[in-house]
């Protein structure tokens, strides 16, 4: 049977949109529908305007430690209304480029709803079109628990188009957007307090980088609250939000933002009518190959819940693109030594195992761990301190992990994943040089384990 397209990919989000691009590169015939936004949810609502916030909100401290170095400003101002209003026009010309490397790479793109009405076609705007195969590529959505009150909080994607910055928040979460947004509504000036209903908040990251976490942001005078869980929110007569917690407390607030996961973006999308099946979270379940259990249909990104990056959804769609077009240069997505940032003021950079994992593994592990007061505050007031750890395998001499609480974490992070992945032992950290005076040598340069 002749189709319309090899291939129909849904969501121009970073899975969706490396896929289309490469297969169509490949000599496919691809179109791509997306509902909302070119670029998805890092685009418009994820990485890129987070990070431009925290760019923004990492100002405050900065005005803070010029006076250090002679540096006399009047009192600093902020305007919300300005950093959003650029963050749009930012946006906007970014919507532009992804439109441009779809249309000139030769995908054909359909702006609207899709839904798959079989498992080789597709609805979208009132046409049907035929495909060899559809890609589901329609990233996440916020999941806000619902208690009493709940539609008086907001989650991420109202947080980037507040027409003002409230002055008291309510961050409600341990994870990465919990973590992220509470830096950033701190450093702009809003009176931020942090709710997690657990022990310490970010479960998985390393327990030294938890607990450094916390004390820095207990420092900066963020409100850290944790086993604090929400029973209801009321809206009292001037607007501001009263929060009852179960334990009975009662705090007030003029934003109650939940950063409390993402559920996979199926909605209205038909998969009733095709023989796709949801793992136990309710993700699209795949194999290995991205494969649903309907033959002709795929599935990457956040929509299979494995690991919710963009970097990871870039290199699920090439593989996709790869298998499908180009077979011979197909290779499997390595999802081992996932470096990953936490843009949190300051920020968290990790990549490999946390000291808890590699002793669960049945590691003899050795602890190389240092903390200091990075050069750059020394002539300043701050009392910030960075923190670094290595993981090793007392064995095999194997660096097994590497974190990392300080500035530009995330930076330094990145050229560390690369030795990891190539297998570096700590006597490889050892005799590499270090480049003087950064933060980063600190890794280079640890020598007596701290704990084995
Ligand atoms: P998405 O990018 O979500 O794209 C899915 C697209 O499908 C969307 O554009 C949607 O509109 C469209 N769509 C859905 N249903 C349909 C339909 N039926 N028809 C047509 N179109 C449809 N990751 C990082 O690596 N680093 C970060 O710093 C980072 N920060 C983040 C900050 C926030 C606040 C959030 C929410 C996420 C962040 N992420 C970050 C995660 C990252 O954004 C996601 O992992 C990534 O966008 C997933 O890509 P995707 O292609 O699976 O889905
Ligand atoms: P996460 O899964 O990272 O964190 C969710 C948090 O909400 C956890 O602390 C969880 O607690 C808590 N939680 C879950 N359900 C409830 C509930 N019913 N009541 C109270 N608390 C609850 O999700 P996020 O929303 O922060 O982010 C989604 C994903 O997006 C991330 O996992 C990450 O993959 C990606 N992302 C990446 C970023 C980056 O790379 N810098 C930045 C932002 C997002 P518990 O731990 O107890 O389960």
């Amino acid at each position: 049977m002749a189709y319309d397209f090899d291939l129909y990919v849904i969501g121009a989000g970073s899975g969706g949109v490396r896929a289309a691009r490469f297969a169509a590169g490949f000599g496919a015939k691809v179109a791509v529908a997306e509902s909302r936004y070119l670029g998805g949810t890092c685009v418009n609502v994820g990485c890129v305007p987070k990070k431009l916030l925290v760019y923004g909100a990492h100002f405050a401290e900065d005005f803070e430690q010029a006076s250090g170095f002679g540096w006399s400003l009047d009192e600093a101002q902020f305007d919300w209304a300005t950093l959003i209003a650029n963050k749009d026009r930012e946006i906007n010309r970014l919507n532009g480029i992804y439109r441009n490397l779809l249309v000139n790479s030769g995908v054909t793109l359909h702006e609207g709803h899709a839904k798959i009405v079989d498992p080789h076609q597709v609805e979208i705007n009132g046409e049907r079109f035929t495909a060899r195969n559809i890609l589901i590529a329609t990233g996440g959505w916020p999941q806000i628990p619902e208690i009493p009150g709940h539609e008086h909080a907001i989650s991420s994607n109202q947080a980037f188009f507040l027409k003002e910055l409230p002055k008291r928040v309510l961050v409600v979460g341990g994870g990465y957007i919990a973590v992220e947004f509470a830096g950033i509504f701190h450093g702009l000036g809003a009176q931020t307090s942090l709710l997690y209903r657990g022990e310490l908040f970010l479960r998985g990251f390393d327990g030294s980088v938890r607990k450094h976490l916390q004390e820095e942001l207990t420092k900066r005078g963020m409100d850290l609250q944790f086993n604090a869980d929400i029973e209801r929110i009321d809206k009292q007569a001037d607007g501001s939000l009263k929060v009852t917690l179960k334990d009975g407390r009662q705090l007030e607030a003029d934003c109650v933002f939940y950063a409390t996961g993402r559920r996979p973006m199926l909605d209205n999308l038909g998969l009733e009518s095709t023989g796709v099946k949801l793992d136990k979270k309710g993700f699209v379940e795949v194999d290995e190959l991205y494969q649903t259990a309907e033959p002709s249909i795929l599935a990457l990104g956040d929509v299979i819940g494995r690991v919710q990056l963009t970097p990871v959804a870039l290199a699920e769609g090439m593989a996709v693109a790869r298998r499908l077009f180009k077979p011979e240069q197909y290779r499997a997505v390595d999802y081992k030594m996932i470096p990953t940032a936490v843009f949190s003021l300051p920020n968290i950079g990790t990549v490999g195992l946390t000291e808890e994992e590699a002793r669960e593994a049945g590691h003899d592990v050795q602890i190389f761990e240092s903390r200091f007061r990075p050069m750059k505050l020394t002539l300043t007031e701050c009392q910030e301190r960075t923190l670094m750890k290595l993981v090793v395998d007392a064995k095999t001499d194997k660096v097994l992990g590497c974190h990392m609480v300080g500035p530009e974490a995330g930076e330094i992070v990145q050229g560390l994943a690369i030795a990891l992945k190539a297998g570096a032992t700590k006597r490889d950290f050892d005799e590499t040089i270090g480049v003087h005076p950064t933060a980063a040598e600190e890794f280079v340069t640890m020598r007596t384990p701290v704990a084995g």
